[in-house]
């Protein structure tokens, strides 16, 4: 956890050398392009400061007002980030339109998208950094970071590609245009964060895939038992919770069955991590002819 605590320092850092670059290639030129890709990365910076407040919060252990734990203050950060990105795009519009509307040459063209270029792929680097961390870490804050950075970059490259291609051909209407192509690209990797964090915070079913393995391996330990139902699985951050019921024979032992239920409960854990298991006893009077049956 302080891994990922420091992750989000060196994000807040880069993020400042970033920004000052990219405000700095704007001030020189004065392109609503330039401003647009500024602009988004004041969003990088203040979600880089919201990531790291959701990670201090979410490494706080479980307590009395929250006995389940911490972690989803993370998807409340992606989602407060994906508002971020929105407020960002309609600022984006709003300037573009603004330079239509007023155009005026773009002064000092090359030294701007030079420092741009540069401030982009200090991005890039940061970027492949996150997203390692996050996948690493099961951290959705992280992975949104990453996305979203990814998304800036390759938003800028494009820019600065037409850019230059503009202010070399002559073509400079092209540059508020460009600015409203960023906005709506921005708006496009908002959408997604704020898709993702709303399915976690809702409590989306895992992967079919994880789901399909968790049965495999209750089913693969639970010899002794009859078989196991209403299995359910919900995920908050790094953690995740998993419950179902138990169906043994009544007459079995109560240490005999929790012998099984604490073999489950190693397997499950040595493969998946951190996980939250609670399994419900029965006899076998409360089968249900479905779910994991064990062989
Ligand atoms: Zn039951
Ligand atoms: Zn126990």
């Amino acid at each position: 956890m302080q891994r990922l605590q420091r992750i989000a320092t060196g994000s807040i850092f880069i993020g400042l050398v970033v920004l000052a670059l990219k405000v700095f290639a704007w001030w020189v030129t004065g392109s609503a392009a330039l401003y647009s890709d500024a602009l988004e990365t004041l969003v990088n910076v203040a979600a880089a400061a919201l990531t790291l407040g959701a990670l201090r919060l979410a490494a706080k252990p479980a307590d009395a007002n929250h006995p389940y734990g911490h972690d989803k203050a993370e998807f409340f950060a992606a989602v407060l980030e994906g508002v971020l990105i929105v407020i960002a795009a309609g600022s984006i519009i709003q300037h573009a339109w603004f330079v239509w509307q007023h155009p005026a040459p773009i002064a000092a063209p090359l030294r701007g998208i030079a420092l741009n270029a540069v401030a982009t792929l200090f991005n890039a680097g940061w970027a492949v950094v996150l997203l390692r961390a996050g996948k690493e870490g099961r951290s959705p804050a992280l992975g949104a970071d990453a996305r979203h950075l990814f998304t800036d970059v390759v938003a800028s490259f494009a820019v600065v590609a037409a850019l230059l291609g503009a202010v070399l051909g002559g073509a400079l209407w092209l540059d508020p245009l460009l600015a409203v192509a960023v906005a709506l690209y921005v708006l496009f990797s908002g959408w997604r964060i704020i898709r993702s964090s709303v399915g976690g915070l809702m409590d989306e079913a895992p992967d079919p895939v994880v789901l399909e393995r968790i049965r495999a391996l209750v089913a693969d330990h639970a010899t002794g038992a009859i078989e196991a139902h209403d299995l359910r699985t919900r995920s908050a951050g790094r953690l995740t919770f998993l419950e179902f019921h138990l169906v043994v024979p009544g007459a079995m032992r109560v240490d005999e069955a929790h012998a099984i239920c604490d073999r489950i409960e190693e397997a499950l854990r040595r493969e998946m991590g951190s996980l939250v298991v609670t399994i419900h006893v029965e006899p076998e009077v409360k089968a249900k002819q479905h779910g994991v049956p064990v062989l």
